[in-house]
């Protein structure tokens, strides 16, 4: 039975290539437990719609669907070029003008982002996705910095620049972000992902504005600055500060170079089962499918891979965003992710879990081996805030967990946390086990071959426990 649940999750980015209901209803019934919602792009007008269908497409399958909104940040970009393109060569010297309003076609060119008062002369910058290298030569004025092209090339507008050694101090949520967090407050999104993270502290901020807009989203820190990675206990910390994180493997690998990136998404997946986080791993999982019906070889053994090593979910950018195969893209993951779980152990790096409480992490930790040794068909967890749902999801169980709650949101969350199945009923002492015989009526929860009975372990507190104290063995 539990070989029918995939463990690991499905995050997709919602984009021009779903946009109905009815595509994102057929997105969840192939495996998609999130949807991503990239402020990078769109306006608010298409944001309100895709909320809508996701809610309702969610609402009428029965499913917990996470809503994530992913940050801009200080993804910086130049702004419109003429003609949409410049020729550039080695040597030559460039204006980016915080205040340029039009290109002319020269050498000065409009930037979204003032950098005069952020960046040193030396400094490297980075212009279309890494593809033209360049270095700061001058801060010319208080909106304005020079910078020499050390490669041939082009550039189009838009395009986006990455500046790895430059300290932004903290000064990482910018105006847009600020509207669009005030947007997202009153939309009640369960996560709020920030890009462009440096240090632990731009978490302890946003989360302080999110609180000053009455929001109790999750924070999810994206992983892609050379800062947030030049030093373990960096982004230790950084994880500590956070609900979960992604591993943003797109700019992480034009900050840091691509060949560290498999090395910091291994760590960032066991620091997070270290802290009982969530660790998401993003970008071009199937990145090939943008435009062909299959994946590549390659693409299966990275997504097969983020598997193994026991990551709580995979994302999909493009290929359902703006992709041509949304659908097979979703299909194609559930197919390796199912495979690679039945046929392989999950085997992260070695770290035992640490939650704030030994007790807990005890009981969660007996739990899932308790649960393996006895073969237990599923482990049913009660959970009022999420905690013990996620602290069992840390030990990466080989058992599929049904969790429930009385608190919508919780389950909303946990739609995007390993093993978890959550179903939001109306609290009662025993209401994991009431829910765990209506999933076995319904079909959800199916027994053994040859065996009529379902083996649960069960998971609750009891209402005199601060906390998670019961653990039953039922036959259901
Ligand atoms: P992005 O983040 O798609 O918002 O840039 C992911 C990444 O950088 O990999
Ligand atoms: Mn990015």
């Amino acid at each position: 039975m539990s070989k029918l649940f995939k463990r690991t999750k499905i995050l997709a980015t919602i984009g021009p290539s779903v946009m109905s209901e009815d595509a994102i209803t057929d997105l969840i019934m192939a495996g998609v437990n999130g949807c991503r919602l990239n402020f990078s792009h769109g306006n608010y007008l298409e944001r309100d719609e895709q909320i809508a269908w996701i809610r309702a497409a969610a609402e009428k399958k029965g499913r917990s669907v996470a809503i994530v909104q992913d940050l801009q940040g200080p993804k910086i970009r130049l702004g419109e070029l003429k003609g949409n393109h410049l020729d550039v060569k080695a040597g030559d010297e460039l204006t980016l003008d915080f205040a340029c309003e039009t290109h002319d076609g020269g050498q000065t060119l409009p930037v979204q982002y003032n950098l005069a008062d952020k960046v040193q002369p030396g400094e490297p910058i980075f212009l279309f996705d890494g593809k033209i290298k360049a270095k700061v030569i001058d801060v010319s004025s208080s909106t304005a910095i020079k910078i020499q092209v050390q490669n041939d090339g082009f550039l189009m507008s838009k395009k986006g620049l990455n500046l790895p050694d430059t300290d932004f101090g903290g000064d990482i949520i910018t105006e847009k972000d600020m509207a669009d967090i005030e947007f997202g407050a009153a939309r009640d999104f369960d996560y709020v992902a920030l890009s462009f993270v440096q240090k632990p502290e731009d978490i302890e901020k946003l989360r302080q504005i999110l609180l000053s807009h009455g929001s109790s989203a999750q924070i999810i820190a994206k992983i892609e600055t050379k800062k947030a990675i030049e030093s373990d206990v960096n982004l230790e910390k950084i994880v500590e500060a956070s609900d979960g994180i992604m591993v943003a493997r797109g700019d992480m690998a034009v900050e840091a170079g691509a060949e560290v990136v498999p090395i910091v998404q291994r760590k960032l997946i066991a620091l997070c089962r270290k802290h009982s986080k969530l660790c998401i791993v993003a970008t071009q999982m199937m990145g090939s499918m943008v435009d062909n019906p299959e994946p590549s070889r390659a693409e299966v053994s990275d997504v097969a891979n983020a598997v193994i090593q026991g990551a709580d979910a995979v994302m999909l950018s493009d290929e359902t965003a703006n992709g041509k195969y949304p659908l097979e893209a979703v299909k194609e993951m559930k197919k390796v992710i199912l495979y690679t779980q039945n046929h392989s152990k999950v085997t992260p790096l070695e770290s035992d879990p640490v939650s704030a409480s030994k007790t807990y992490d005890a009981i969660s930790s007996a739990v899932a081996r308790l649960a393996e040794k006895i073969e237990a068909d599923v482990i049913v967890c009660q959970t009022a805030s999420g905690a013990t749902a996620a602290s069992l999801a840390a030990e990466r169980p080989n058992v599929p967990i049904v969790s429930v709650t009385s608190n919508a949101r919780v389950a909303a969350q946990l739609a995007l946390t390993y093993a978890n199945a959550a179903f939001v009923r109306p609290y009662s002492e025993d209401y994991g086990i009431d829910l765990a015989r209506e999933l076995k009526n319904t079909g959800y929860l199916k027994p053994e071959e040859g065996k009529t009975d379902l083996l649960a372990v069960v998971i609750s507190g009891s209402p005199r426990a601060h906390g998670t104290d019961t653990i039953k063995i039922r036959h259901i």
